[in-house]
């Protein structure tokens, strides 16, 4: 034996954080057991015709962690390095998110391992059409409905969408969401996640005193999440002290304009050196003193490591596994409230939700409608999870789990065993 220690796999913890919760909740061992298995797990591989004549044999992966609440719901990504044992972890997520705000969903994801920035929008076409037909007899309206997830975005749920339909000789919008507009996409969809994480930042504001135009923030992160929720947050009043991406930071004491940071990251590829800023490193926009952190990239950016020194009264997880179970432990300590990802990220599957309805009944909402139902569900979970989180001294990831994993069980429960 080395001795060393590998770090966890992304299954190893969601294993873990569930293990943590459902041994402390009156669930039977067999329920128990059940859920942290997934329902359906499928491999694929499947040739494509490459622009130049070859072929290449692709491997993809659709995974539904449990039904039991309604369909499987969550993200196809693509991406060179990703893993079947990751899109287990996230299916199972994708399980807690959609129970924890209360929306009728199971919890599934995909991922199909190809680098989509080295292939043409042809090359991404043939790949998306075969996979979906690969996976056809899993995924439907009411079986398990993808969305966009890591490079991947509304032309392909389009191309998901009408394989789908063609296939079956009807028009399916329903079997995906995260669509163009023209295509029954929602109204609202593309600034959801963020939106979503607002409403809860401006709830713990509100528990902790703190009015929102008082708050210092930092992001990181400057993609759909991260640059929506700033200039959201901007609007607010708050004060956006630091942002940053894949290639460093960006931080200014007064405060800085986030849209001229978006224009300066389109015109340059990055946030790094926006009028006004200076350089900061990721790890320490991290430890900046701050009142919320809006951490929105990556996963494990808030670890053992780092987070005796960070600063932040509030951390809202835009991104999903930004934190260790570690260090939420020490964050718990310190009394820094941290709104978990399943909850503070939530609201890309609500308003994805909100978009599945849209499609069955074939009418749709306006922007503002989509936004009011939006709040209302926040809102609503956020007072869930932080009564939850007082009344069994918890931290909030584990009152969101114990809400989450109750809500799943007890349908399991009700459903029973067939036959
Ligand atoms: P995105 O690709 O639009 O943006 C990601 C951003 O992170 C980019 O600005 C990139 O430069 C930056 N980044 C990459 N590596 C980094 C690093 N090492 N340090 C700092 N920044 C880095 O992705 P997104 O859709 O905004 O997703 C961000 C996170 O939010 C992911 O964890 C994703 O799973 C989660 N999330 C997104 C949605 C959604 O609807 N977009 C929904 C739920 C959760």
């Amino acid at each position: 034996m080395s001795g060393e220690t590998r770090p966890k796999s992304a299954y190893e913890i969601a294993l873990q954080q569930y293990d943590a919760v459902a041994e402390k909740l009156d669930i039977d061992s067999g329920t128990r057991e059940l859920l942290r298995h997934p329902k359906t797990a499928l491999e694929v591989a499947f040739p494509v015709r490459m622009d130049d004549g070859t072929v290449k044999v692709v491997t993809g992966y659709r995974v539904i962690h449990n039904t039991a609440r309604g369909p499987g719901k969550g993200g196809i990504r693509y991406h060179p390095a990703v893993t079947f044992d990751e899109v287990k972890a996230l299916a199972m997520w994708m399980t807690w998110k959609c129970a924890v705000v209360g929306i009728p969903f199971g919890g599934a994801k995909g991922g199909v391992v190809c680098n989509p920035k080295e292939m043409s929008q042809g090359e991404i076409e043939r790949l998306t059409r075969r996979f979906t037909i690969e996976i056809s007899g899993a995924i439907g309206p009411h079986r398990d409905i993808p969305a966009p997830d890591v490079y991947t975005n509304a032309q392909i749920m389009a191309w998901i969408m009408d394989t789908y339909s063609t296939n079956r000789g009807e028009f399916t919008p329903g079997v995906a969401t995260g669509k163009p507009i023209p295509l029954g996409g929602s109204l609202g969809r593309n600034e959801a996640t963020a939106r979503g994480c607002v409403f809860t930042i401006r709830q713990a504001a509100k528990h902790l005193g703190i009015p929102m135009d008082r708050l210092r923030v930092a992001v990181q992160g400057y993609g759909n999440a991260g640059s929506i929720a700033a200039s959201l947050l901007h609007a607010d009043g708050c004060k956006i002290i630091a942002v940053s991406d894949s290639k460093g930071g960006a931080y200014c004491g007064k405060g800085l304009d986030p849209a001229k940071v978006l224009a300066h990251k389109k015109l340059t590829g990055s946030v790094v050196e926006a009028e006004g800023t200076e350089f900061i490193s990721n790890a320490d926009l991290l430890e900046l003193e701050c009142d919320v952190l809006v951490p929105a990239a990556l996963e494990n950016q808030i670890t053992a490591d780092n987070a005796p020194r960070m600063r932040a009264k509030v951390v809202a997880e835009a991104a999903n596994g930004p934190t260790t179970p570690e260090a939420d432990d020490i964050l718990f300590d310190k009394g820094v409230m941290v709104i978990p990802d399943i909850l503070a990220n939530a609201g890309g599957v609500t308003v994805s939700y909100f978009e599945w309805v849209q499609n069955l009944m074939v009418y749709y909402w306006t922007e503002e409608e989509v936004n009011g139902k939006l709040e209302h569900i926040m809102n609503h979970s956020f007072a869930a999870v932080l009564d939850m989180a007082e009344k069994k001294k918890v931290h909030m990831r584990n009152a969101a789990y114990m809400l989450a994993i109750s809500r799943v069980a007890e349908a399991a429960k009700l459903r029973g065993i067939y036959p």
